[in-house]
This record gives structure tokens, C-alpha cells and sequence, in this order.
């Protein structure tokens, strides 16, 4: 089985992000290229700042900036498009949140998610993966070692159950030396493992400065050896990335030793062979 478990729905556009479009056509179009891509399944993973209902929560400037659409609108396309019979599941992309993660926690359980999406975008109020957002705050050993401190607290939150783009921070490439980076690996593969949460293989590292994966060979052998399991995902914000680059993704992975894929139902995972 193959799945992409992480996308965001958008409208065409020239190559470039379309506007968010709600509706089960556009689901449909994400469903045509994953088929397109051998693609089983698919889930959608919008980013929570969105949402008007959520628009409590963020604080970035670049996220509130964000906050236009109905939450129920993302919801009720999708789980018409899988009452049609389109292979997709219901997701969201949940920005850890320091303080607050109970508070959101409680704020989702109506809705009927297949799973969470949990990332760490902004750190000390400042993005991770803009230029120069946090790097123009702390040396580059501090935001690493700064966002590893972020993904353990949200790991061990358990609000949700797969983490995105685990190493992030090497987005621009700058990376600690390599006694700090392998240390960065350890503890959070180690974290990961004992909060029991999914990682993700994504293909959009290979799209952004770093071009490599996420996560790194190191990190995703640490992850694999501590039995974390995963999920593969394109992040794609227009529908021709939806699988794109997985032969990549998926080698990735067999050669970590995964044999299995996640795969989810209202919460709950479980393996499936993958390929
Ligand atoms: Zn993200
Ligand atoms: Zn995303």
C-alpha cells in the first residue's frame, strides 16, 4: 500500500498554490493524480491557522494572516468525498502551540478526524522555515536545539499522531556540527518512541533549499530501530504534487528497514504492507 498522508486543498492555479477550495471537485482532482501517481489513499491535512473557528489560536503574523475559512466547509468535503468512495481520510496539520495544547486538544475532538498532523513551524514566536524568521534570532546550533525541545513537548503531549517533517530546521540546509547533530537525532528518535507517535517520510524537503528528504538517513534508522512507524507525504499544495518524487520516499524507507506503512481510521493506526 502506498499513501500520501499529507496535502493541502487547493483550487488550479499556474504551477503556482491555489486558492484553498473547499469542495469535493477539488478533493476530486488530488484523488485523480494520486491514482495517476499509484497512490492507494490520500489525506488531506489542512494547517489549523485556516480556520475561523481556531482563529484563537494563532499567534504569527503570517498565520493570522491565514484565517478566512470555515472549518466545517474542509470537514464536510471531505467526508462526502469518502462517503462517494474516494480513498481519502480526514486530517489536519496542528501547530504546536506552547501552553495551549490541552486547550486545542479539547477544540478538535468534535470533528471526525482519521488523524492529526503535528508540526513545529514557529519557535519563540518566529518561523522555522522562513527566511530569516528564527535564524535571524539565534545561531543556528539554538534553533535546532530549540525546535528539538518543541517536537519532544509535542510528541509527549500526544495531542497528535504523526509528526511532520521531523527535522525541519535543515530546510535552508545550515545544520549544527555533527556530534550536535547526531545528538539532535538520538533524543528525538528516543522521544518519538516513547510518546508512541507516527513519523512521516515527506518528499517535500526535495522541493525546498536542503533538497533531501525528510527525515535524514541518520534519523530515520534511529526512528526505525526504536519501532516508530511511519507514514509517507508530499505536503503538496497544488494536486500535480500529490505522491510526487514517493519512488524516492519509498526506497527511503526500505532502506531504514520499513517493510510496513501506516495507515488510519478515526485515530487509529495500523500497518499495512508497503508498496
Ligand atoms: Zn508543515
Ligand atoms: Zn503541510
Amino acid at each position: 500500500m502506498i499513501v500520501d498522508y499529507h496535502m493541502h486543498l487547493r483550487g488550479p492555479a499556474n504551477g503556482r498554490e491555489g486558492p484553498v477550495e473547499l469542495t469535493v471537485e477539488a478533493v476530486e482532482r488530488f484523488v485523480e493524480q494520486a491514482a495517476a501517481r499509484g497512490v492507494d489513499e490520500i489525506a488531506f491535512t489542512e494547517h489549523m491557522y485556516y480556520f475561523n473557528e481556531l482563529a484563537d489560536f494563532p499567534e504569527h503574523p503570517y498565520q493570522r494572516g491565514k484565517v478566512a475559512h470555515d472549518l466545517d466547509t474542509y470537514c464536510d468535503a471531505v467526508v462526502e468525498a469518502k462517503r462517494r468512495g474516494l480513498p481519502v481520510k480526514l486530517g489536519l496539520e496542528v501547530d504546536w502551540l506552547p501552553g495551549r495544547l490541552d486547550e486545542l486538544a479539547e477544540q478538535l475532538t468534535p470533528y471526525p478526524w482519521d488523524f492529526l498532523l503535528g508540526s513545529v513551524h514557529i519557535v519563540d514566536g518566529e518561523a522555522v522555515d522562513m527566511d530569516p524568521g528564527l535564524w535571524g534570532l539565534l545561531t543556528v546550533e539554538a534553533v535546532w536545539s530549540r525546535y528539538l525541545a518543541a517536537l519532544r513537548e509535542l510528541a509527549k503531549s500526544r495531542l497528535v499522531d504523526v509528526l511532520a517533517h521531523p527535522d525541519l530546521p535543515k530546510i535552508f540546509g545550515k545544520r549544527p556540527g555533527p556530534g550536535a547533530l547526531a545528538s539532535f537525532n538520538e533524543q528525538a528518535a528516543t522521544a518519538i518512541a516513547s510518546a508512541g507517535t507516527v513519523i512521516e517520510v515527506s518528499t517535500a524537503g526535495l522541493r525546498k533549499p536542503v533538497g533531501e528528504l525528510y527525515p535524514s538517513s541518520d534519523l530515520l534508522t534511529r526512528c526505525r530501530a526504536l519501532g516508530v512507524p511511519a507514514t509517507l507525504a508530499s505536503d503538496a499544495h497544488v494536486s500535480q504534487d500529490v505522491g510526487r518524487d514517493f519512488d524516492a520516499a519509498v526506497e527511503h524507507l526500505r532502506w531504514a528497514g520499513y517493510e510496513t506503512v501506516t495507515v488510519f481510521d478515526g485515530r487509529v493506526g495500523r500497518q499495512e504492507p508497503l508498496g
